[in-house]
């Protein structure tokens, strides 16, 4: 079946946009906390400098080769920026999304450091989500599986005594949120008297869900002299407190998603009364290209009603929020993953550190209600050599905020009517 992207409409600011609007150019907006040196690197795009290879970076044998299983040719903007340096034991700021590869700019350099140490304690990372914990462990094995590290997650929601035996048996790497890591903290069952390497990821993420004296409390209990590297999707002031109090002479490393969304997703709205959005997506959802969607709601409600409205149109899908169990998340993940559910709808708490790659199409059943948000959840689709499409559905009292994230976004959002969809 055709697309139906239809007949492009004058846009709410009054500028013709015919055909597909193009993509979506973001800078990360910052003001940095003194660094020493900043480097702004294009995210991966075909006109900029040639790409450094992995060897280069000084990696050793063992994960240069965990590398090459992966099937990565060469290292994204970010590796090639942060990858040495943080082998050289700086502490860096990156500001960079999911995507971006950051998550890998990070695990390798760390896997690298501690390899042939003793098994203690040596890095930590701390992130906001359980979902974005076990991907950063996921990372963690997957690049030191030719060598012996050790590698734990612990997070909330899911029973204490497994986690306290990996954490007892002794590890090398700790993946945390930041709450449960403070139970062990407080039973005896980690100590940060070895800590090397303290990593937070996604640290605007940490401080919008309030963990901000959680990180304070647990950061109080590590020595003084370690690396520390703070990675932020943006760079609010509150960021910025942070990286002033933890960070030393940071090396900041910029990447800019421009090139990556340039040449990977194409955005649209689809202007629908809000009573029409289910239909609209049903009719969406007979493209048989939309082969695996995450859709986006804002409440848990509204995701549980979209899940029953399209099972009702005979679309299987699942809905994953904060009131499933930690075990039902995993199990939702699991079969989008594997391409066994088409369709998942999820709150926010999706929105990052997902790392699921193949995603066809990220749909905003809701308008995310900050522009950062959707940001986030754009990242979730065309990644590095993927192409994927993000279509927001804009009900009438939605105008203003998507007129909002156009403004900070620098650019116009392609309007895409279908009839008997849109409200004229
Ligand atoms: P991240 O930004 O860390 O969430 O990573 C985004 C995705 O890019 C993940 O699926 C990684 O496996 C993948 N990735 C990371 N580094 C590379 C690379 N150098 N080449 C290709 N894919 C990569």
């Amino acid at each position: 079946m055709e697309r139906p992207r239809a007949q492009a409409k004058a846009l709410p600011g009054g500028t013709a946009c015919d055909g597909p609007c193009g993509p979506v150019t973001f800078h990360a907006d910052v003001t940095r906390a003194s660094p020493k040196k900043t480097a702004v690197v294009p995210d991966a795009g075909t006109d900029g400098p040639p790409l450094a290879s992995f060897e280069g970076l000084g990696l050793s044998a063992d994960v240069l080769s965990a590398v090459r299983d992966a099937g990565y040719g060469e290292p994204t903007p970010i590796q090639r920026e942060a990858i040495p340096i943080i082998l050289a034991g700086r502490d860096v700021m990156g500001l960079a999304q999911t995507g971006t590869g950051k998550t890998a700019a990070f695990t390798l350099p760390i896997a690298e450091r501690l390899l042939g140490g003793p098994r203690r304690l040596r890095a930590l990372v701390l992130t906001p989500t359980r979902e974005l914990c076990q991907q950063v462990e996921g990372s963690f094995r997957k690049y030191a599986r030719h060598t012996r590290l050790g590698v734990a997650s612990v997070y909330g929601g899911v029973g204490m005594e497994p986690q306290e035996r990996a954490l007892r048996d002794g590890v090398d790497v700790v993946v945390a949120t930041p709450g449960r890591l403070i139970d062990h903290l407080e039973r005896g069952n980690v100590s940060f008297e070895w800590l090397e390497v303290l990593v937070l990821d996604e640290a605007d993420r940490m401080l919008d869900m309030g963990f901000a004296p959680q990180i304070n409390r647990l950061v109080g209990a590590m020595p003084r002299y370690r690396q520390t590297l703070l990675f932020s999707a943006t760079m609010p002031p509150e960021v910025e407190v942070l990286a002033r109090k933890y960070l030393r002479r940071p090396h900041v490393v910029e990447v800019t998603r421009r090139a990556s969304a340039a040449t990977t997703v194409r955005h649209a709205v689809y202007p629908v009364p809000r009573s029409r959005k289910s239909a609209l997506l049903v009719e969406l959802l007979k493209q048989p290209e939309m082969d695996s969607v995450l859709v986006f709601t804002r409440m848990k409600v509204g995701a549980d009603r979209v899940v029953r409205d399209l099972e009702h149109a005979g679309i299987s899908a699942t809905a994953l929020h904060a009131d499933k169990r930690q075990a039902q998340r995993d199990q939702a993940l699991a079969e989008f993953r594997e391409g066994r559910i088409r369709v998942l709808v999820a709150t926010d708490i999706a929105q990052r550190g997902l790392d699921i790659s193949g995603i066809s199409h990220v749909i905003n059943y809701d308008v995310p209600a900050q522009v950062e948000d959707y940001v986030h959840r754009i990242g979730r689709t065309g990644r590095a050599a993927q192409t994927g499409d993000a279509y927001t559905f804009m009900a009438p009292d939605e105008i203003a905020t998507v007129r909002l994230i156009e403004r900070v976004i620098g650019q116009e959002i392609e309007r895409v009517s279908v009839p008997g969809f849109d409200f004229g």
